[in-house]
């Protein structure tokens, strides 16, 4: 039996009146810091065409095995990125990500960057692979959605360079269609800027992967 009964009270009485930590989640959301790694997008180029090429080094890059894509080429009827090819199919699997941002530093046109949204979860393992359409950023002022025509005059390099600033006038959609979720803006990870001058001498990379798979409605790859 302790000598004073009161004093294991102490560190209750302490506490009982300093600063409540609780947060009132989700009424009130905390902001992240700005460069927090939360869900991806996939950028655009001022014009509205799509900055991923297909190129799939951001899935080779992923340790968790995340990211399924499938490049294919562009034509004059639907071009959906300036380049040869571009990204038909992607997608990223919430169950498996691990958010640590190595397929952002692997993206070589900067398409891939991390917005700070961090609320990933859900009652269905389905709903957390998240596919181009989920993926895809929104249209600002200026932009036309994909697919459309090249900006004429313009080649990929320009888009590169920062030489495409807007859709030329006249530009329209090649397919109609109704997609894309708002974009993000400048809270991203690895943020959406222009390449610099001359660093444009990417190429898209064979489309080596054939045996990466589909990402199943499961959540589990077939790998
Ligand atoms: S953030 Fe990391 S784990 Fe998630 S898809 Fe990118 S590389 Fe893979
Ligand atoms: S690395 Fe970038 S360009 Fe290549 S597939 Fe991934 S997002 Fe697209």
């Amino acid at each position: 039996m302790p000598e004073n009964p009161v004093a294991g009270f102490g560190v209750t009485f302490k506490d009982m009146f300093k600063k409540r930590l609780t947060e009132q989640y989700p009424e009130y959301k905390k902001p992240t810091a700005p460069r927090f790694h939360g869900r991806h997008q996939l950028n655009r180029h001022p014009d509205g065409l799509e900055k991923c090429v297909g190129c799939e080094l951001c899935a080779w890059a992923c340790p968790a095995d995340a990211i399924y894509v499938e490049g294919a080429d562009n034509t004059d009827e639907e071009r959906y990125s300036p380049g040869e090819r571009y990204g038909r199919v992607y997608q990223i699997n919430y169950l498996r990500c691990i958010l640590c941002g190595l397929c952002v530093e692997a993206c070589p046109t900067r398409a891939l960057t991390m917005t700070n949204e961090y609320e990933l979860a859900d009652d269905s393992r389905e709903s957390l692979i998240y596919t181009k359409e989920e993926l895809l950023a929104g249209l600002e002022e200026g932009m036309v959605d994909s697919p459309h025509a090249i900006y004429p005059g313009m080649t990929e390099k320009d888009y590169y360079r920062g030489l495409v600033t807007e859709a030329a006038p006249g530009t329209v959609r090649q397919t109609p269609t109704d997609t894309g979720a708002p974009q993000k803006s400048a809270d991203t990870f690895g943020a959406d800027e222009p390449a610099a001058a001359g660093d444009a001498t990417f190429e898209a990379a064979p489309h080596g992967r054939m045996t990466h798979g589909t990402v199943t409605a499961s959540g589990e790859g077939e790998r």
